[in-house]
C-alpha cells in the first residue's frame, strides 16, 4: 500500500481509492501507477491502493483520512457500484461526510475482466479515475427522505405459495388480503391425489392450511376477485380489487349444498373445471369437497334462471331459511392501502394440442398428466379408477415425458418437475390398475432431496424406462382402439412401436396466459417466457425491480411444492423485514422538475416507465413524486424545454465526467 500526496485546490479535497480486488483487477491493471497518476490530479489530495478496499481496513483507510486530511471527495475505483456503492458510502456517511460526495469506477467488470492487454488496461482505468476525480468534484450533498410503510399485504393469488406466504405474514402479526380469481384457493396442489417423492396425501397436507387460512383473524380471504389497479410505492400501495359475484350471499350460506341437490338439473351437464373437464358440474356447484371457503357458487352461463328467467329456483325454495341465494348480485369493488405485495399467481399447463403428433384432442385415450391426476384421485371424477373412455381399465399405459419442454419448437427450459410427477404417475397408475407402463424420458432430471431414490424404487417396482424422445403416436392398425407410441430407445439404438391402451403426456408448466397484464399492472419485469422476473437471480431471487413487491412460487418460474414453499417463507420475510423497519429510505437520485420553465407540454408524462410523473391541477406543471421515481433519466432527456434535472446526474456532472475521460 502506498501514500501519495498532493496539494488540494481550495474547495475540493479529494480522496483516491484503487482496489486490488485480490487479483481480479492487480492482476491486470498496475493499481500503483494508477494511484500514483491519480495523486497528481488537480484537487486531489491521497490517492491510495489497497488489496481489498470493501474489506472493513479499506473501510477504515477512507474513514480515518475523511477525520484526518478532512476530505470532502471520494472515488473509490474497484468492481461494479451495484456490489459496494452502498458500503463506500456508508463508509464516508459514518466518517461524517455526505453519502453522495462519492464516486465509483468500476475498474474490474469494465476495464481487468475484459482486457488482456495491461499497459491498455492501466492506461484505461487512470482515464477513468481522471473522469470520476473531475465529476466528483461537482456533487453537492444530497439527502434521503423517510417514508413511513403500510403494516398490511397483499398477497395475489391462492395457491400453496400464496397460502404458505399468507399464513407466515399472518402468524407474525400482520394482516393480509389474500386474493384469489377461482371460487377456491388451493391451486393445483388441490387437484392432486399424492406429491413426489414422500407420495403423501396432497389434501390431508393442504387442507389444514387452507382452513388455517378462512379462520385466521388476521387474513382477509377475497375470493372469486382481482386485483385491477395498483396506485403507489413501496410502503403505500394503493390496490383496487375487484369482487365477482357469486351470486351467494356469503355471510348467510353455510355450505350445506342443499342447493345443488335442489337444482332443477338432476345431473350435472357442465364439463367439470377442477376435474379438468372429465366430469359435469351442475350450474350450482362447489369445486370439490374440501374447498375453502365451503360456498357454493352459480354459474350465469349454465343456470337457467339467467338464461331464461324461467327456472323453478329449487334452490332458492331449499334455501328459504337464510336467504342465501341473490341472482341480483354485482359485481363489486374495494381499495386496500398495504406496505407490500406478494405476486404467487402461479403457472398453467402446457397445451398439449401444440404438439399435434401426439394426438391430444384426437385419440381419446390420450391424457395431459393433469387429467390422470384428477383420475388418480378418490374424489376424482371417476371416484379414483383409472379407465380409458369406454370404461376398461388399461393394460398398457406409455408415459411421454417432456411435452411442451427440452425442446425448440415450444419452451426450451425444462419444467423441473415433470420427471418427478411422471414418475410418481407411473407408480399411482401401476398402483390402481396393475398395467404395464412405459416411461420414455429424454433425460431423467432428479435434483431434489429423496429424488433419486424414489426413481430407484419406481423402477423396482417393474415400470419400464425408455430413454428417448417419442416421435409420434398413432392407432393401431386392425381397429383394437390401442395407440402405437413410436420412440427411438437411444441407449439400444432401436426404434421401438410400443402397442398402449393409455398415453399419459408430461406437460410442461408454462406462465399464465395473462401474465404479461398482470405484470403490466404491478409494473413488472418478465422473462421472454413469461415468468416474473426476479431482481437478482441468486442475490434478490425474490425481490422484483419494483421495491415492495416480492415473488413466490411458480409465478417466477417452474419449480416444486418444497421450493414454492421455500420462496414464499422468504417472500414474507422479505415482506416482514420491510414492514417492521417502519419507514423506507428513498434514493436521491431522482428528476426534479423546474416548474418555472416546465412549458406544461406533458411530454414527460407518458414516457414515464413508473407513473411517477404527475401534473398540477392549479398551474398544469409537471411534478416528480420522489418516491415512484427510480432515476431511469427518461423524462429529462424527452423534456423540451429542459427543465427536468436529475439528481446525481445533472448535465454538468456528465459532461464534466465525458471531458475527463477524453482529456
Ligand atoms: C401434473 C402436475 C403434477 C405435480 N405434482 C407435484 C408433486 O407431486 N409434488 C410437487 O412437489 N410438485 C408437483 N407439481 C408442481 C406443483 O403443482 C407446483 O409446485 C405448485 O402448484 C406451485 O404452486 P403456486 O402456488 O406457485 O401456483 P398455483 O398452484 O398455480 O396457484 C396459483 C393460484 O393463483 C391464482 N391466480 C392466478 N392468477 C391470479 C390473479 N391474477 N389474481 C388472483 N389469483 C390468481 C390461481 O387461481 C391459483 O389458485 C406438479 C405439477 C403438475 C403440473
Amino acid at each position: 500500500m502506498e501514500q501519495l500526496a498532493n496539494t488540494t485546490n481550495g474547495h475540493a479535497s479529494v480522496g483516491v481509492y484503487i482496489c486490488h480486488c485480490g487479483t481480479n483487477i492487480a492482476g491486470v491493471v498496475d493499481v500503483a501507477a494508477v494511484a500514483e497518476y491519480a495523486a497528481t490530479l488537480p484537487g486531489v489530495t491521497v490517492a491510495r491502493d489497497y488489496k481489498y478496499m470493501c474489506s472493513d481496513p479499506g473501510q477504515e483507510l477512507i474513514k480515518q483520512d475523511i477525520r484526518e486530511l478532512g476530505l470532502n471527495r471520494i472515488v473509490v475505483a474497484a468492481c461494479s457500484p451495484h456490489l459496494h456503492e452502498k458500503t463506500f458510502r456508508t463508509a464516508a456517511q459514518n466518517a461524517g461526510l455526505n453519502p453522495y460526495l462519492v464516486q465509483m469506477v468500476n475498474i474490474r467488470e469494465h476495464d481487468s475482466w475484459v482486457h488482456t492487454d495491461h499497459a491498455m488496461a492501466t492506461s484505461k482505468a487512470k482515464d477513468l479515475v481522471r473522469a470520476a476525480v473531475r465529476r466528483v468534484r461537482l456533487h453537492t450533498p444530497l439527502d434521503r427522505k423517510r417514508v413511513a410503510i403500510h403494516p398490511d399485504v397483499v398477497v395475489v393469488g391462492g395457491g400453496i405459495a400464496g397460502i404458505h406466504a399468507a399464513l407466515t405474514m399472518a402468524e407474525a402479526g400482520k394482516h393480509v388480503y389474500l386474493i384469489e380469481r377461482e371460487p377456491t384457493i388451493g391451486g393445483h396442489m388441490a387437484m392432486f391425489d399424492k406429491t413426489f417423492p414422500t407420495l403423501d396425501c396432497a389434501a390431508c397436507i393442504l387442507t389444514p392450511k387452507m382452513t388455517a387460512v378462512k379462520a385466521h383473524p388476521n387474513i382477509t380471504l377475497w375470493t372469486m376477485s382481482e386485483v385491477t389497479q395498483v396506485d403507489g410505492y413501496v410502503g403505500n400501495f394503493k390496490v383496487t380489487v375487484r369482487h365477482k359475484p357469486r351470486y351467494i350471499i356469503e355471510d348467510a350460506c353455510i355450505g350445506c349444498l342443499e342447493c345443488i341437490a335442489a337444482c332443477v338439473f338432476k345431473e350435472g351437464r357442465t364439463p367439470d373445471e377442477f376435474n379438468m373437464g372429465l366430469g359435469k358440474r351442475k350450474p350450482v356447484y362447489i369445486p370439490f369437497p374440501q374447498a375453502v371457503p365451503q360456498l357454493v357458487t352459480i354459474d350465469p352461463d349454465t343456470c337457467i334462471e339467467f338464461k331464461t328467467g324461467k327456472c323453478k329456483k329449487t334452490c332458492v325454495e331449499v334455501c328459504a331459511e337464510r336467504k342465501a341465494i341473490d341472482f341480483q348480485q354485482k359485481e363489486t369493488f374495494d381499495t386496500v392501502e398495504a406496505g407490500s405485495i406478494i405476486m404467487a399467481t402461479g403457472f398453467q399447463i402446457f397445451d398439449a394440442k401444440r404438439v399435434p403428433y401426439y394426438g391430444y384432442g384426437s385419440y381419446p385415450n390420450v391424457y395431459t398428466a393433469l387429467e390422470v391426476e384428477r383420475l388418480v384421485n378418490a374424489s376424482g371424477p371417476t371416484g379414483g379408477e383409472v379407465l380409458l373412455r369406454n370404461g376398461r381399465k388399461p393394460r398398457t399405459v406409455g408415459v411421454v415425458h417432456c411435452v411442451g419442454s427440452r425442446d425448440v419448437n415450444t419452451n426450451r427450459y425444462c419444467s423441473r418437475v415433470c420427471c418427478m410427477y411422471s414418475l410418481k404417475l407411473a407408480h399411482l397408475i401401476k398402483e390402481h390398475t396393475d398395467a404395464e407402463v412405459y416411461n420414455c424420458y429424454i433425460d431423467m432430471r432428479t435434483p431434489g432431496k429423496s429424488f433419486e431414490e424414489f426413481y430407484c424404487r419406481i423402477a423396482e417396482e417393474g415400470v419400464n424406462f425408455i430413454r428417448g424422445k417419442v416421435a409420434d403416436i398413432y392407432p393401431e392398425d386392425g381397429g383394437t382402439g390401442r395407440l402405437i407410441m413410436q420412440v427411438e430407445d437411444t441407449l439400444v439404438n432401436y426404434i421401438r412401436k410400443i402397442p398402449v391402451d393409455m398415453v399419459v403426456l408430461s406437460v410442461g408448466l408454462e406462465a399464465r396466459h395473462d401474465a404479461h397484464e398482470v405484470r403490466r399492472r404491478f409494473n413488472l419485469s418478465c422473462t421472454n417466457e413469461g415468468f416474473f422476473l426476479e431482481r437478482h437471480p441468486k442475490l434478490a431471487p425474490v425481490s422484483t425491480f419494483t421495491d415492495g413487491i416480492f415473488l413466490a412460487g411458480c409465478c417466477q418460474g417452474p419449480k416444486d411444492i418444497p421450493d414454492t414453499v421455500a420462496q414464499a417463507g422468504a417472500a414474507a420475510a422479505e415482506c416482514l423485514s420491510l414492514i417492521d423497519r417502519q419507514f423506507v429510505e428513498m434514493e436521491p437520485n431522482t428528476a426534479v422538475v423546474n416548474e418555472d420553465e416546465c412549458s406544461a407540454c406533458r411530454t414527460c408524462v407518458p414516457m414515464c416507465p413508473y407513473s411517477a410523473i404527475g401534473v398540477r391541477e392549479d398551474t398544469k406543471k409537471a411534478w416528480v413524486n420522489e418516491a415512484l421515481c427510480k432515476g431511469c433519466g427518461t423524462c429529462v432527456a424527452a423534456c423540451p424545454s429542459g427543465s427536468i434535472r436529475q439528481n446525481l446526474f445533472e448535465d454538468e456532472e456528465i459532461l464534466e465526467e465525458i471531458e475527463g475521460v477524453l482529456a
